[in-house]
């Protein structure tokens, strides 16, 4: 099956001066990736016809579909119309039915006259295929001429967004015959370089399905995309992927198609009937807020305490002030403890508890930045702890970071895997 290759050309002198980031490519090419479409270069050029024009044509000779995001405003120095239809020959006509839409948004929505330059947005490519904006006045369109399919969409990102999803996708969607499906297969405990450096080779190597990473706060999702007659054949070319995929990373893999380790979790409580609590001191609450951020929570979470102080840790919680006096707050024994009086004052079957150093400067027993314990207290009266040092990062991440491997303990134990967390040796394959 043919793969189409695409170009992306984003328009505007700000992303060359580093003022904004070029995130209207960032989203195009996870979504292109999606449709089974290979990005093959990203260029972006400031508002200098010239330099677009050269842009242009460059990227004409090399791919299938190319896409141009910016410079379609009505202000003097939005041309990227202008050029791309001198480069592809292609005249400007006016579109009544989009003059009589921008007329609209500023008759009704913004209450005033519309600009003589906004006519200008109602001047498409002869034959250009109509994408609605829903954020603003600019719509999107697409045309093909000499075999290369161009698509031109706004640069303000929810506009380039609304476009997009108002039938620039479906656009190319339609090009690529058959079906596209993707998985993802859900990844705790290595970080995204580490990952592609273990499966670079399998990654180069694939074109149908395609496999690529993406990450996210401490956790990453590999994307293996196929595209397929029909959604029993892409399946059959998705299995193998995914089984090369957890014979790589063993049980770091914890789901597919899953959101994160937080949804992964609540399922699995689900399914088995138990309920859990956290006791959190670092994370102040981030495991509750995760977890109730997701609908269904109330059926399995019971609370939270965030114990900050150690005054709280033993007056809330019950942890021995002893314990506390010996080894401090961030320790092993006192994380234990928190899990335990968590599930003691809930009744929850299930406890996790998180104490460590966010940063960004160590504690008064000199624990350094990025020590954290965490700690499952299971249904038998068991508890497990997991200690880590995760060195100096962001207390965001610090504290992102410690969240996941309290759940990473949860869905371990919930899948009756082992709880230590094993990284594989870094081999290329
Ligand atoms: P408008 O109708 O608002 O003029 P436009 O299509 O002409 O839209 P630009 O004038 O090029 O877009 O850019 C408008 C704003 O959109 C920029 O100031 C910037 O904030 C945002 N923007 C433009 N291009 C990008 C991009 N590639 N990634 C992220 N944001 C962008």
């Amino acid at each position: 099956m043919e793969t189409l290759c695409a170009e992306l050309i984003a328009v505007g002198t700000e992303l060359l001066l580093g003022s904004i980031a070029n995130t209207d490519a960032q989203f195009l090419s996870r979504e292109l990736a999606g449709l089974g479409i290979s990005v093959e270069r990203h260029t972006a050029v400031g508002d200098d016809p010239q330099r677009l024009r050269e842009a242009v044509e460059a990227a004409r000779a090399r791919c299938s579909i190319l896409i141009t995001t910016g410079g379609l405003g009505p202000t003097f120095d939005d041309l990227t119309k202008q050029v791309v239809c001198r480069v592809f020959d292609r005249p400007l006509t006016l579109r009544p039915e989009v003059e009589e839409t921008i007329e609209g948004i500023y008759r009704d929505i913004l209450h005033r006259p519309m600009p003589e330059s906004d006519r200008l947005q109602a001047l498409l490519p002869e034959g250009a295929e109509l994408f609605p904006n829903h954020a603003g006045t600019a719509p999107g369109f697409a045309f093909c001429s000499g075999g290369v399919h161009v698509l031109m969409l706004p640069g303000p990102p929810e506009e380039c967004r609304s476009v997009w999803e108002h039938g620039a996708r479906e656009y190319l969607r339609r090009l690529s015959p058959g079906v596209i499906c993707s998985r993802d297969i859900m990844s705790f405990g290595m970080g995204e370089s580490s990952v592609e450096f273990l499966l670079h080779e399998k990654m180069c190597r694939m074109v149908n399905p395609s496999l690529a990473t993406y990450a996210k706060p401490s956790e990453v999702c590999l994307r293996a995309t196929a595209r397929a007659n029909t959604a029993q054949e892409a399946d059959a070319l998705l299995d193998p992927v995914e089984a090369e995929v957890r014979a790589a990373l063993g049980d770091l893999v914890y789901g597919v198609d899953v959101s994160g380790l937080t949804e992964l979790c609540l399922q699995r409580l689900k399914a088995r009937g138990l309920t859990l609590a956290c006791a959190e001191s670092c994370t102040g609450g981030l495991i509750a807020q995760r977890i109730t951020a997701l609908p269904g929570a109330s059926a399995v979470f019971r609370g939270g305490v965030v114990s900050y102080w150690s005054s709280v840790k033993a007056g809330v919680l019950g942890v021995d002030p002893a314990l506390l006096e010996t080894h401090g707050a961030v320790s092993a024994p006192v994380a234990e403890a928190m899990a335990k009086g968590a599930r003691a004052i809930t009744g929850a079957d299930l406890a996790v508890s998180v104490t460590g150093v966010a940063g960004p400067d160590s504690d008064e027993r000199g624990n350094p930045v990025g020590r954290v314990f965490v700690a499952l207290a299971d249904e038998t009266g068991g508890v497990y702890c997991r200690h880590l040092e995760l060195g100096r990062r962001s207390r965001e991440l610090i504290r992102d970071e410690a969240a996941n491997h309290a759940l990473d303990l949860l869905r371990r134990h919930l899948d009756g895997l082992p709880m230590e967390l094993t990284v594989p040796e870094l081999k290329k394959g």
